[in-house]
């Protein structure tokens, strides 16, 4: 059995471009398995030496305001209860929004293992916005760019002993 890890995390936050920097190409093999659905897409990462699947939440950004804390909920509550560890990502160009506060009492209840990650992170311009991350109380934030491909060295050793 696989190690998966779900990205979790409100929308914009940049979890597909992780989830398609991990995968690659290679996430056209899994797509058609029965059981992906729309919302829940699932793909084979590859991490220097480390294989898991990985889950992306998607899905969310069509939903409306009224439904969209309620979808999103349900959503990272399924992907949680499918994954042996869970990526809560924040954007540090925005820094915390409430919406987080929702995500990171989820996971602060559901996910056994968390690691928290603050993306768009390249440059100096995010750095009150990783600060901020500290106090969502799950530990320090991994500082990823996931469009540049910055941080992942940080993201296998943080993984690594959990796979
Ligand atoms: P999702 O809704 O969480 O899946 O977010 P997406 O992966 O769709 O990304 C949302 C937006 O953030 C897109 O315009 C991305 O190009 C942008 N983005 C993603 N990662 C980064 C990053 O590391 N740095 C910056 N500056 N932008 C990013
Ligand atoms: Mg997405």
């Amino acid at each position: 059995m696989s190690f998966k890890l779900a990205i979790v995390g409100r929308p914009n936050v940049g979890k597909s471009t992780l989830f398609n920097r991990l995968v690659g190409k290679r996430l056209a093999l899994v797509d058609d398995q029965p059981g992906v659905t729309r919302d829940l897409r699932e793909g084979e990462a590859r991490l220097g030496d480390l294989r898991f699947t990985v889950i992306d939440t998607a899905g969310l950004e069509e939903a409306t305001d009224e439904s969209l804390q309620g979808r999103m909920r349900a959503l990272t509550e399924r992907a949680v209860g499918m994954a042996d560890a869970c990526l809560f990502v924040i954007d540090a160009r925005a820094g915390v929004l409430p919406a987080d506060e929702v995500f990171a009492d989820i996971l602060r209840r559901k996910s056994a293992h968390v690691i928290l990650a603050a993306n768009k992170a390249e440059g100096n311009a995010a750095e009150a916005g990783v600060l901020e991350g500290y106090g969502l109380g799950l530990g320090e934030p991994l500082r990823l760019s996931a469009e540049h491909g910055e941080g992942l060295g940080e993201l296998h050793a943080a993984l690594a002993p959990l796979i």
